[in-house]
């Protein structure tokens, strides 16, 4: 890593903190239908407004020891993480991509995914203005995308035709995890969000992504609902266990997370399993796969219909 290079990651690191900044600002203002642009950042006790020092990422915070300057209301621990995690994906999507478009895009697209993630684990909505513009933007950069790119073989109307299959196909996927999901597990968390979320990514990426991205967020989203349902029953019993899953669970996160290690390691993924499905001992590390998956599918829908 050359000196210049260290100057670009370091400036990359320091935009993703700002821009992180920003984004707790409008998770916050958002949902509560408040003005992302004014008046600027406040404590929301006593209105005391930040000043410059008290307003730099990350820092900020550690100077002020994580309490308002004025009136000594705690701040919360989550701003200045949010900033320093959307720091980190920024200089990952640098070193990805390199000085490019997809790196503008994508670092774009985690914004609009990481924003997304923390309103539906707030308020279990995802709020049409977000997926809207995002969808409009993802479609924009398809374009652009195809403009700029001199070695590609698709052009700019070829990448925004792709981006609008892939948000079409990101609906289906939507539809069939649905489907899928209520047959195996009883209930799921009935979001129209949802599938905006997925035709979103569509609009971003490409179907293959898509389709990588429903498959990773619905095998998250059973990992995740048995560790939700495991700990309630650890902490409090069979039965707030079994009530635990009667809970809907958002799903945003979960499409957000599959979409995210679908765009930066999907081409990997789809590699190893290739590999692996061409390997001659694949039925033997398959068949206890699946059995141990049917069981704990079978455990769940067992659990949800008890506590219904
Ligand atoms: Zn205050």
């Amino acid at each position: 890593m050359n000196i210049y290079d260290t100057i670009v990651q370091i400036i990359v690191f320091w935009l993703g903190a700002a821009i992180g900044s920003f984004l707790n600002v409008v998770v916050y203002r958002v949902p509560a239908g408040l003005s992302i642009l004014w008046p600027p950042s406040r404590c929301p006790k006593c209105f005391h407004q930040l000043g410059m020092g008290e307003n730099i990422p990350i820092l900020g915070w550690l100077l002020l020891r994580g309490k308002c300057r004025h009136c000594r209301t705690p701040i919360s621990p989550r701003y200045p993480l949010i900033e320093a995690i959307t720091a980190i994906i920024f200089v990952l999507v640098y070193n990805r991509y390199g000085l490019s478009i997809q790196t503008v895009g994508y670092s774009l697209l985690m914004c609009w995914l990481l924003a997304l993630i923390l309103i539906d684990l707030d308020t279990m909505t995802l709020p049409n203005p977000i997926t809207q513009s995002g969808l409009v933007l993802g479609l924009a950069f398809q374009a652009t995308a195809g403009f700029l790119d001199q070695r590609a073989i698709l052009g700019s109307k070829e990448y925004f035709i792709q981006g609008i299959l892939a948000m079409v196909i990101g609906i289906w996927i939507y539809d069939a995890i649905q489907i899928i999901g209520s047959i195996m597990m009883g209930q799921l968390a009935q979001g129209g969000g949802d599938a905006k979320l997925m035709a979103m990514i569509g609009a971003w990426t490409s179907w293959k992504v898509v389709l990588l991205a429903g498959g990773m967020a619905s095998a998250l989203a059973l990992v995740g609902f048995m560790a939700v349902a495991g700990y309630s029953m650890i902490k409090h019993g069979g039965n707030a266990g079994a009530n635990q899953l009667t809970q809907p669970l958002p799903l945003g996160p979960f499409i957000a997370v599959g979409a995210t290690i679908a765009l930066f390691w999907g081409d990997s993924l789809i590699e190893s399993y290739q590999q692996f499905m061409m390997s001659p001992d694949r039925y033997i590390l398959a068949v206890p796969l699946l059995i141990f998956l049917s069981v704990l599918l079978v455990w769940t829908r067992k659990m949800r219909l008890r506590s219904l």
